[in-house]
């Protein structure tokens, strides 16, 4: 009689591909799935009847800023608590490795924690930190742009970058990705990224062709009123560079700019018919969240602070309240609340839904850990896509929204042997109900547990049972 270390019996399996859902049991042995059919005939060490309720891959979060958050709160229960088993960082040009800040701190790095926890200068460094002491999820890492040009440029980031300059960049970009970096991420928006031209970016890219299957990430240089133009960028830095990329966080922000995602969506489309290779990633609300930053203001219809160090006081109130209170203008008082984190109620609806139902787009939260008051999606993307736009608003079937959280997201990413549930997979993991999953965290209240979601396993492990996180910390540094 064939055994195994966990069987879980009744399910309805969504394996992750997009295929149609099927009951089964799975049977499991040490960290992979062994077997998946009418198992009556396995022994198992422990059993679980998941009654009916669906069991797909773990969840797949493709951008994240978890960098510093693994090693801090590793037990993560932000991310598993909502299915999440792998998480994306280093996203958006800052990456925790490989870097280590001296002289100016700028942002966005305070998005990643303080000064102080910039101790990587090499991402073996983050490694071997990260496999001494796990976390409950896996985690894949990009190298940050920003974090390669501040150390390269040596704080002088406001102009364009010496060849000698760019050259260190490279070196160190291949550096990362031979200690195991998947890829490299920009954030063009930013002040370090801002003087960087499209050649720098290009050059480096480049870089990625000596790995195979490594990837370029890109918040883009202009989610308002440039955004066709900064999305053609992004399609010219893969093309030049032949790298495949992905669109982060895609918006079209700012009321003049709602409805536009038509726009942007048909250039990606057209890349993508002549052969190009284009992914996208999304999160399911129409706020975003970042550094609060004055420049940033004039786009968004309302600004939230998230955080303040010098005025912690003011989490979670409007900054066009706290300007009245302070009889000054929002960008006068946006000065005064930094180092500070906002939250931009910036993007229409349709946009969203629009952006969401792309066949290359996938989920990715874009939470902000370590925020007093964070924006909601650091607990509640998944299940918010799952409760809002599969059940209530049939935008997508579930089949397609797990697809977009797990295969799509594995393959884009080259996550081997992650992100479908099948013989000779890692068995990351979730039960749920989807007939009740829930995002409770919301605005007001954003650090809530997600309602219907049975268990969690990551390589596996239970690292999310009963409502709570186990002792669990199977967590792998993943690389290709
Ligand atoms: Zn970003």
């Amino acid at each position: 009689m064939p055994r195994c270390h966990l069987k879980i019996t009744n399910a309805t399996i969504i394996d992750g591909s997009g295929n149609a859902a099927y009951q089964a049991d799975i049977a499991i042995e040490t960290d992979r799935i062994i077997e998946i059919g009418a198992l009556n005939h396995y022994q198992a060490d422990e059993k679980i009847d998941a009654n009916g309720w669906c069991v797909s891959p773990g969840f797949i979060d493709v951008h994240t800023h978890d960098d510093s958050a693994l090693l801090k709160t590793p037990a993560m229960p932000f991310k598993v608590s909502q299915g999440v088993t792998t998480v994306v960082a280093g996203n958006c040009g800052i990456s925790l490795a490989p870097f280590q800040a001296q002289g100016e701190f700028p942002a966005p790095f305070p998005l990643l924690g303080e000064q102080k926890d910039f101790v990587f200068p090499r991402v073996s460094d983050y490694r071997d930190k990260f496999e001494t002491s796990p976390a409950a999820t896996n985690v894949a890492l990009l190298a940050g742009h920003s974090s390669l040009r501040v150390k390269a440029m040596n704080s002088g980031f406001e102009r364009t970058a010496e060849e000698s300059e760019l050259n260190q960049m490279k070196a160190d970009l291949k550096l990362a990705l031979q200690q195991g970096c998947i890829g490299l991420s920009t954030g063009l928006d930013y002040p370090p990224a801002l003087q960087s031209s499209t050649d720098e970016i290009i050059e480096l890219a480049k870089v990625l062709n000596e790995f195979e299957s490594a990837i370029y990430t890109s918040h883009i240089r202009d989610e308002c009123d440039g955004v066709l133009e900064a999305v053609e960028e992004a399609l010219v830095i893969g093309k030049k560079s032949k790298t495949a990329i992905v669109i982060s966080h895609h918006k079209c922000a700012g009321p003049k700019n709602y409805g536009r995602s038509v726009e942007t969506l048909a250039k990606i489309r057209l890349a993508q018919e002549n052969g190009q290779d284009v992914a996208l990633d999304v999160y399911p609300y129409i706020a975003s969240s970042t550094t609060l930053l004055p420049r940033f203001i004039d786009n968004a219809e309302k600004v939230i602070v998230s955080w303040s160090k010098p005025h912690p006081e003011q989490n979670g109130r409007l900054l066009g309240e706290i300007a009245l209170a302070w009889n000054c203008s929002q960008k006068q008082a946006a000065q005064k609340l930094y180092p500070a984190g906002a939250i931009y109620f910036q993007m229409d609806e349709e946009d969203l839904k629009r952006i969401m139902s792309y066949p290359s787009t996938m989920i990715g939260s874009d939470g902000l850990p370590g925020h007093e008051k964070p924006h909601p999606r650091l607990w509640a993307t998944f299940p918010r896509v799952l409760k809002r736009y599969v059940r209530e608003q049939k935008l997508l079937t579930l089949e397609q929204a797990i697809h977009k959280m797990t295969g799509l997201s594995a393959q884009t990413f080259t996550l081997k042997d992650r992100g479908l549930l099948k013989p000779g997979y890692y068995a990351d993991m979730v039960i749920f109900d989807s007939q009740t999953i829930e995002d409770l965290a919301d605005f007001d209240d954003p650090e809530q547990p997600t309602k219907g979601i049975h268990s969690v396993f990551v390589n596996g492990k239970p690292v999310w049972q009963h409502g709570a996180s186990t002792e669990h910390r199977p967590g792998q540094f993943l690389r290709h």
